[in-house]
Order: C-alpha cells, then sequence, then structure tokens
C-alpha cells in the first residue's frame, strides 16, 4: 500500500535544521525563520512543470538537484546567502523509489549550502515542482539589475553554451566530449560563493537561465543602457566550439537557455578584483540603447525587448 502523504514528507523531506535562522520547521501551519539585524530576505520561486522544463525519463536524482540550483542560482544573482526553502510538490503518484532519488538529488545540494527545507506542500495531479528559495543580503546591497553604468565592462562566469548543448545532445545531436555539457545541462551548478562576491564589486547582475542575450537584455532594459559584446571573447567550451564547426550554429551560445552562469556589470577600474577567478570580460556597457555582437569583424545588433528578430 502507498504512503500517506504525512509519511511521505516525514520520510523523505524532514531533516534537522542546519541554520538557527530556523526556528521552526516542517510539522507546523507556517515555518519560522529569524531575519538578522541588518539584513534583508532575498526570495524567489521556480517551477518546473513535467514536458515543458524536464522530459518524462529524467533521472529524479538531477531533477532534485537542478530544481534547487536553479532556485540558488536566483538568489547568487542578487548577492543573497541561501538559507531556506519551501517545497511544493504536485505528484501524479506516491513513487518511493523516484521520491527518494529526487529527495537525495535535492539534500545533496541543499547540505552543500547549508539551506534548510522548512516546509511546503504536497498534493496529487501532473508532476509540478515549485521551489521558493529565501536568502540574506544586508540592507541596500542586493545586486539588480536596473544598476548597469555606462562604460562598465560586462562579464560572465564559467562558459556559455553547455546547458544549450546539453540540451541539444538530450535532442539527439551527437559529438564525442559530450559528458561535460550533458552534466551541465543535467546539474548545473549555481554561483553561490561568486554572487556573494560579486555583491561588494559589481553594478548589476543577472544569471543566465534563458539565454545571455535575452537575460543581459534585461539588464539593458532595466538599466536603460545598451551593450556592445565581442563573440570572440566569449568562453567556449571545447565541445560547444565543435558544435559550432559541425553544423554552423554560431549563435546557439548567444541565445540557448540552462547555462546559469551569472552576467554582471562592474566598473572598469575594479575589474582587477575579478583576476585569478572564473570571470570572463564579454563586452562594454553603452549609451545608446542597442545590444550589438560583433562576429567576424561584423556588427549585428538585437533589437531590445524581444530579441527574437535576429538582424544585420
Ligand atoms: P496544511 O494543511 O496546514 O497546509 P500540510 O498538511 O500541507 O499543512 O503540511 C504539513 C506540514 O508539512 C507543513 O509544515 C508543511 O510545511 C510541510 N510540508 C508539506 N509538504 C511538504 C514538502 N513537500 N516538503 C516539505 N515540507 C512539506
Ligand atoms: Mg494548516
Amino acid at each position: 500500500m502507498a504512503i500517506s502523504e504525512f509519511d511521505l514528507i516525514r520520510q523523505f523531506f524532514t531533516r534537522p535544521p542546519q541554520r538557527e535562522y530556523t526556528q521552526l520547521s516542517v510539522g507546523d501551519d507556517c515555518a519560522l525563520l529569524d531575519v538578522p539585524a541588518g539584513y534583508q530576505l532575498a526570495i524567489t520561486t521556480d517551477t518546473m512543470v513535467e514536458g515543458v522544463h524536464f522530459f518524462a525519463d529524467v533521472n529524479p536524482e538531477h531533477l532534485g538537484h537542478k530544481l534547487l540550483a536553479v532556485n540558488l542560482s536566483d538568489l547568487a544573482s542578487m548577492g543573497a546567502e541561501p538559507i531556506a526553502i519551501s517545497l511544493a510538490l504536485t505528484l501524479p503518484k506516491i513513487d518511493e523509489p523516484w521520491l527518494a532519488e529526487f529527495s537525495r538529488g535535492l539534500f545533496a545540494l541543499a547540505e552543500r549550502y547549508k539551506v534548510d527545507l522548512i516546509g511546503g506542500d504536497t498534493t496529487s495531479g501532473a508532476l509540478t515542482l515549485s521551489i521558493q528559495a529565501m536568502g540574506l543580503v544586508p540592507i541596500g546591497e542586493a545586486l539588480k539589475r536596473s544598476t548597469a553604468q555606462v562604460g562598465d565592462l560586462i562579464y560572465m562566469t564559467g562558459c556559455l553554451g553547455d546547458g544549450g548543448l546539453g540540451l541539444k545532445i538530450k535532442q539527439g545531436f551527437i559529438s564525442e566530449n559530450n559528458e561535460v555539457s550533458l552534466q551541465h545541462f543535467n546539474c548545473p551548478q549555481p554561483r553561490v560563493s561568486e554572487g556573494l562576491f560579486l555583491r561588494d564589486i559589481a553594478n548589476a547582475c543577472i544569471d543566465i537561465s534563458d539565454g545571455l542575450l535575452a537575460d543581459l537584455g534585461h539588464i539593458l532594459a532595466r538599466s536603460g543602457v545598451g551593450a556592445e559584446i565581442d563573440y570572440h571573447a566569449l568562453p567556449l567550451s571545447k565541445a560547444v566550439l565543435h558544435y559550432i564547426e559541425e553544423t554552423g550554429d554560431w549563435q546557439m551560445p548567444l541565445s540557448a537557455g540552462d547555462d546559469y552562469e551569472l552576467c554582471f556589470t562592474i566598473a572598469a577600474d575594479k575589474a582587477a578584483l575579478l583576476e585569478g577567478g572564473d570571470y570572463h570580460c564579454i563586452g562594454l556597457i553603452t549609451e545608446q540603447t542597442q545590444l550589438s555582437v560583433t562576429y567576424n569583424q561584423q556588427a549585428f545588433s538585437f533589437k531590445q525587448g524581444g530579441f527574437e528578430h535576429f538582424s544585420r
């Protein structure tokens, strides 16, 4: 016989709190969280729906990891330190092995960053998973999209396009060296420590979830500025370069999602602080409100806001 909802929560989603902020965890009508003096709570929610955000045959351990990772990535982009999450699960049935693996993937990442699961909701229906994540940031210090300055350098962490390539591989693209991109797509690593480091030095920041052009576009629109990107400065992995060579699809890294790297702007005189880290300068914030990408000495310009039209 299937276990009850109560047993399910106790068995798979109840762990002792790791943080002193957690005053009351799973088991009451609400959880209680202390916010220390001088801090604000940064709150974000991301939902994943079967058939939309993941494939039906997804490895549940990867899914648990990814659901939390995308939420921690949002906190990282604001420079917030993650402390707690709540979890809303809509399940078609109670599948204990599936839940055990999902919970293993979720808690492995949660424990890495000392994030407490403090509550949630469990209902039946089409498989839909939602996390609300909470983080601490000193009052007034959160990194925002709206504060890029003309003359800032544009940087990103890590590599661009591996998440997108991972999706292509899932959809049937075959090449050697697929492992890194597939791993990136299945189990993205949120840039939590980078977000905390950048809090004091970056002017604006966003995480790349929908593609560099779309996400940088949000910074530009909110800040009322433009950008020039040097395509040849983009950090592209061997696998992504190989994909472009094979297909000619050089725009993929610009438009594909699922990277979960941070894209940020920083005053030029602070850029030296980034030395030694996994940070790459990819362009410049400009006054004219356009997003232009230089590729093979040609400038391609993207309309602000939509970016669906790729025009010369
Ligand atoms: P209520 O009916 O009062 O909303 P529930 O019966 O839904 O409470 O939940 C009981 C307790 O279990 C609550 O503390 C709730 O936060 C927690 N909870 C429910 N679902 C989950 C879940 N998927 N993960 C973690 N905690 C959960
Ligand atoms: Mg209640």
